[in-house]
C-alpha cells in the first residue's frame, strides 16, 4: 500500500459514513427548500414614480431587475407629485408606464401629491406627519370625502393611461387618517398596506402580515438607522410567508443604501419567489385572516 492508498483508505470509510446521512439530510433540506420557494413570496416596490423621478425609477428598476423579472415589480404613482411634476396622459412617461403596466407591473395609486398639505388636530397626529414623514403623510389628516375625492381622481388618471384597473391604493409614508381608511373602501380599491401588513380595504381581509423593509435617505442619521434597521429585519423577513421590500428615489444617491438593498434582496431570492401583489388576491399566504 503505498501513501496515497494509505490515504484513501483512511478517508473512504469516513466518506461512506458521512455521505448516506449527509445525502439524505440534503435531500431533505432541498425538498424543504423546494416547498419554501414555492409558497413564499417576495413583494419589491418601487414608491414615487413620476415624471419627477424618473431617472431614479429607471435605476432602481435595472437594480431590482437583477434579483427578480422586471414585470414583477410594484411600481406607486404619484399622479402630481408636491403638484410640481404632473403625470399627463399622451407624455413620454406616461407611454413608458404603459408598458412598464403591460409588461406587468402592479400599478398601485400612491397619494395624488404626496404632501401633506393638510392640518392635524391632536399631537400625535402633528407628531407623526411631521416626524415619521417629513410632511409626506399626505393622507394622515384628510378628512373621508377629501380622501375619496383625491384618490378617484388619481386612480382615474392612471387607469386611462394604463388601459387597466389599478392594483390598489398605498399611502405617501403608509400613512393613513380615518378619512383615508374609510374612503378606501368607498373606492373599492383591490388592495391596501401599511408599514405591517397588506389588506383588501372592502372585507377587510388581511393577505399578508409582516414589517415592509425600505431605507430613509434624507439625512446622515436616518441613513445609518435605516442601513442598522435593514440588518435587525433580514431575519424576520427570512422568515415571513411574504416578504415586502419597498425602495425609493433617494435612496439612488446614497451607495450604502443601494447596497444594503442588494444584500436584502439577494438574501432572499434563494427562498421567496418574486411575485405580485395581485398573487396574493388570488392565494393568500401565511398569517392571512
Ligand atoms: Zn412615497
Amino acid at each position: 500500500m503505498n501513501q496515497g492508498q494509505v490515504a484513501r483508505a483512511r478517508l473512504d470509510p469516513g466518506d461512506r459514513d458521512a455521505s448516506g446521512p449527509r445525502h439524505g439530510a440534503g435531500a431533505r433540506l432541498f425538498a424543504r427548500g423546494e416547498r419554501a420557494l414555492s409558497d413564499r413570496r417576495l413583494l419589491l416596490s418601487i414608491h414615487d414614480v413620476g415624471p419627477r423621478f424618473e431617472s431614479a425609477v429607471d435605476q432602481l428598476r435595472d437594480r431590482l431587475s437583477r434579483h427578480a423579472p422586471a414585470g414583477k415589480l410594484a411600481l406607486l404613482v404619484v399622479p402630481n407629485h408636491w403638484g410640481e411634476a404632473p403625470l399627463l396622459a399622451g407624455s413620454a412617461f406616461a407611454t413608458r408606464l404603459r408598458g412598464w403596466a403591460d409588461a406587468g407591473s402592479d400599478i398601485f395609486v400612491h397619494g395624488f401629491f404626496h404632501r401633506d398639505t393638510a392640518r392635524h388636530r391632536g399631537l400625535l397626529s402633528r407628531l407623526k406627519a411631521s416626524h415619521m414623514t417629513a410632511g409626506e403623510g399626505e393622507f394622515l389628516g384628510l378628512d373621508r370625502e377629501a380622501a375619496a375625492a383625491r384618490m378617484a381622481d388619481g386612480r382615474q388618471l392612471i387607469e386611462d393611461i394604463t388601459g387597466r384597473p389599478a392594483a390598489g391604493f398605498i399611502a405617501p409614508a403608509w400613512l393613513y387618517g380615518k378619512g383615508a381608511l374609510a374612503a378606501l373602501a368607498d373606492n373599492r380599491f383591490a388592495l391596501a398596506e401599511d408599514h405591517w401588513k397588506v389588506w383588501q380595504p372592502g372585507s377587510g381581509r388581511v393577505l399578508a402580515r409582516g414589517p415592509v423593509l425600505t431605507w430613509a435617505s434624507r439625512s446622515p442619521a436616518r441613513i445609518a438607522s435605516s442601513l442598522l434597521a435593514a440588518r435587525a429585519l433580514g431575519p424576520v423577513l427570512h422568515r415571513s410567508a411574504v416578504a415586502r421590500i419597498g425602495v425609493h428615489p433617494g435612496d439612488t444617491g446614497v451607495p450604502e443604501i443601494l447596497a444594503s438593498i442588494d444584500r436584502a434582496v439577494a438574501a432572499l431570492t434563494p427562498t421567496h419567489r418574486a411575485a405580485r401583489y395581485g398573487d396574493l388576491v388570488q392565494a393568500p399566504v401565511g398569517g392571512a385572516a
